[in-house]
């Protein structure tokens, strides 16, 4: 995006939100030549970013791909559907309102492990164990046991 003000290449997204009415993306832009500040509007339909794999590959934001990822983590698990469909929802907002033109994949995954983490603790261990791919083995009963704790702590409450 160029600076109107001196043409300069490099403008950085400080704030960015979709608004819902017109389906548009509103970004307030700062130059990072001249400081100058500006807002843009852009239509949301051209700003789902395009995805950086692991390897450095870009693909198209696949949405099917993500709603198949979530459905699979939470298979049997005590979820409705809307609810699914609510933090996919959310999680495409987030993906628009960025800012950027490609988002690494492992962003995408961290959103998908934010929203599970609130919907269902199994389900967000799934994804977690396959998607972050953990470190360790110990990493991964880490989190585990602070699951376990957190899920005491509730009973006790
Ligand atoms: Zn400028």
């Amino acid at each position: 995006m160029y600076c109107p003000f001196c043409n300069a290449i490099d403008t950085k997204v400080t704030d960015s939100r979709l608004i819902r009415e017109n389906n548009q993306v509103r970004r307030r832009r700062e130059c990072l030549d001249c400081k100058e500040r500006f807002t843009t509007y852009e239509n949301a339909e051209l700003s789902l970013p395009r995805v950086i794999k692991r390897d450095g590959r870009r693909d198209a934001f696949h949405e099917e791909k993500l709603r198949a990822g979530m459905v699979r983590a939470l298979e049997k698990r005590p979820v409705a559907l809307e609810q699914i469909e609510a933090a996919l929802s959310r999680i495409l907002h987030k993906a628009r309102a960025c800012g950027e033109r490609e988002i690494p994949s492992a962003q995408i995954g961290e959103w998908v492990m934010d929203e599970l983490h609130s919907i269902d603790q199994v389900a967000y261990v799934r994804f977690a164990s396959v998607y972050r791919s953990f470190q360790d083995i110990n990493e991964f009963r880490e989190e585990i046991s602070r699951l376990e704790q957190n899920a005491k702590t509730e009973l006790i409450k």
